[in-house]
């Protein structure tokens, strides 16, 4: 299937092309983006000219920060092609609300990627929790922001989410995982002096559910998640990709995910085109809205990078 990648920056380049190049299913057919392309791949600046000349690449695959994404998948929607959304799927729920409307009316697929739900260990993760009651969960999700988004001024912008946006992650697979929903009941949200976004964040759930986000960590990156049931104790580390049950590491079965997260994501949108399905949970993005709305606000040193 062919397929045009639009917004060529660090996560087009780092996992969106070499997935798809690994893939006998797809074919990068085109690039849309302002200044980036990839070499010996048709490159247009421009979307409403790719989506003219090219009527055969019935997918489009955004890799744009979330603020100006919607404007793009409106159009590829418009034009009757299928869609793959980044995480977060948007700036607002609204907004993907409006693109679920728009891609039913089409009759075309629309999939919000969530790219740590196909973590290696995620779905035995799932599995183990079925049925099972939580009586504590707890995420601790602390990377640098330097080392992950240097330079990238959006994301202490206005939409840009702040450490939200890798706390989105760690959101994505405890929505995917816990047998049932729990719900935001506090927010304490550390804004760096001038930003318009949190650069840490701690969070508590209904169901003794607690996270902790922070972007100002230097040392070992920590992904980690832990679940205890009387059954025993879960842990995900590496951002869902080791899973320990009582201290003992399960392997993980074989399946899309050890390919590794983005080829899983690429198998996924190509099923779901050829079921004529579509697939947007925005389980995680309201805990993050949710945390907006509640959260009291504190302010902390400058940052700059
Ligand atoms: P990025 O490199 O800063 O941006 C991607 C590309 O989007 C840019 O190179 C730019 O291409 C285009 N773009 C940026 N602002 C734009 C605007 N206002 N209008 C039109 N195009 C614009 O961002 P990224 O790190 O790849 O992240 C993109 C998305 O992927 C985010 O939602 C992020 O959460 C998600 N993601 C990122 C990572 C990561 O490690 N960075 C990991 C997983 C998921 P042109 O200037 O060439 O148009």
């Amino acid at each position: 299937m062919k397929v045009a990648l639009v917004g060529i920056g660090k996560i087009a380049v780092d996992q969106h092309v070499p997935a798809i190049n690994a893939s006998d299913a797809w074919d990068l057919a085109a690039t849309v983006s302002r200044h980036g392309s990839v070499d010996g791949v048709e490159a247009s600046t421009d979307i409403d000219t790719m989506l003219a000349e090219r009527p055969d690449i019935p997918v489009v695959s955004l890799c744009l920060p979330p603020v100006p994404r919607f404007a793009y998948a409106e159009k590829a929607l418009r034009a009757g092609r299928h869609v793959m959304l980044e995480k977060p799927p948007g700036a607002t729920l609204a907004e993907v609300h409006a693109l679920q409307a728009l891609a039913t009316e089409a009759g075309v697929t629309l999939f919000a990627t969530w790219h740590s739900r196909m973590a290696k260990g995620v779905a035995q993760a799932k599995a183990w929790l079925a049925g099972q009651t939580v009586t504590r969960a707890e995420i601790v999700w602390k990377e640098d922001v330097r080392r992950w988004h240097p330079g990238q001024d959006w994301v202490f912008e206005p939409g840009g989410m702040g450490v939200f946006d890798p706390g989105i992650n760690a959101l994505s697979i405890l929505t995917e995982i816990l047998p049932q929903p729990v719900h935001l009941t506090g927010a304490t949200l550390f804004f760096p002096e001038g930003r318009q976004t949190p650069i840490a964040a701690d969070l508590a759930f209904s169901g003794h559910v607690s996270a902790a986000f922070d972007w100002r960590h230097e040392g070992p990156q920590t992904w980690d998640i832990t679940v205890e049931t009387p059954q025993g104790r879960l842990v995900l580390h590496e951002g869902g990709n080791r899973l320990l049950i009582d201290g003992a590491e399960v392997a993980v079965a074989p399946g899309p995910a050890l390919a590794g997260e983005y080829p899983a994501l690429y198998a996924r949108m190509a099923d779901l085109v050829g079921n004529g399905q579509s697939n947007v949970d925005l389980a995680p993005m309201i805990h993050v809205a949710d945390a907006m709305t509640l959260g009291r606000r504190e302010t902390v040193a400058p940052f700059a990078f």
